[in-house]
């Protein structure tokens, strides 16, 4: 299976914000970003004008590093966003937002989407009592989410779950963490997910 061996701090710093995917670590001063800002590589401090072009693709490759997916996925997440009503922008944060090794990391069962993303791959999820080791999954307004009984004992998912529930988990998501189990209880507004994405850019990218 492709994915992106990428350094995970080093594609923070490529696009300049804190992508958050590296668990706990990002919430700590050793934080890549916190002592380094700029772009990695030879030229990284050099302060040169954007293009419309470099902007638009910088803003889908951001998004695409925050999620954790590879570029011919991305596309045909696109594509199903375009060819739904309403807004593709929106469509296509929703689409994302609705994969189940996403919502297995809202839900806590794993620090990072990476992480959360082996725990499905290992079976330790199961949507709506049947088991689904495919990340890419879309779950619906209304399922229910949980962990495998080996899964919740693992000592990585208690840590990331005793994390969440300190920080809370967002408002399209309940979850019992005694029970290791969560419902997705709608799809998140535009409002719900980070202002720092400018989904409008991804959308002008594709449409050329
Ligand atoms: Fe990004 Fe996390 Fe690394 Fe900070 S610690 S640079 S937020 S991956």
């Amino acid at each position: 299976m492709a994915r992106n061996t990428d350094p995970k701090c080093r594609q923070c710093r490529r696009e300049g914000e804190k992508l958050f995917l590296k668990g706990e670590k990002c919430f700590t001063d050793k934080c890549a970003i916190e002592r380094r800002s700029h772009a990695p590589g030879q030229h990284g401090q050099k302060n040169n004008r954007m293009s419309d072009y470099a902007l638009q693709l910088r803003e889908k490759q951001k998004v695409r590093r925050i999620y954790g997916i590879l570029e011919r996925q991305f596309r045909r997440i696109y594509a199903e966003a375009d060819r739904r009503k309403g807004i593709t922008g929106q469509n296509l944060l929703q689409l994302l937002e609705c994969r189940l090794d996403n919502v297995a990391f809202r839900m806590g069962f794993g620090a990072s989407r990476s992480e959360a993303r082996q725990v499905v791959r290992h079976n330790g999820v199961t949507v709506n009592g049947r088991r689904v080791n495919i990340p890419s999954f879309l779950v619906r307004p209304g399922d229910v989410v949980a962990l495998s009984a080996g899964a919740r004992e693992q000592l990585r998912v208690k840590a990331a779950m005793e994390a969440v529930e300190q920080r809370g988990v967002p408002e399209w998501i309940s979850l019992d963490s005694k029970e290791g189990k969560g419902t997705f209880k709608s799809l998140p507004a535009r409002t719900d997910l980070p202002s720092t994405i400018n989904e409008s850019l991804i959308v002008e990218l594709y449409s050329k």
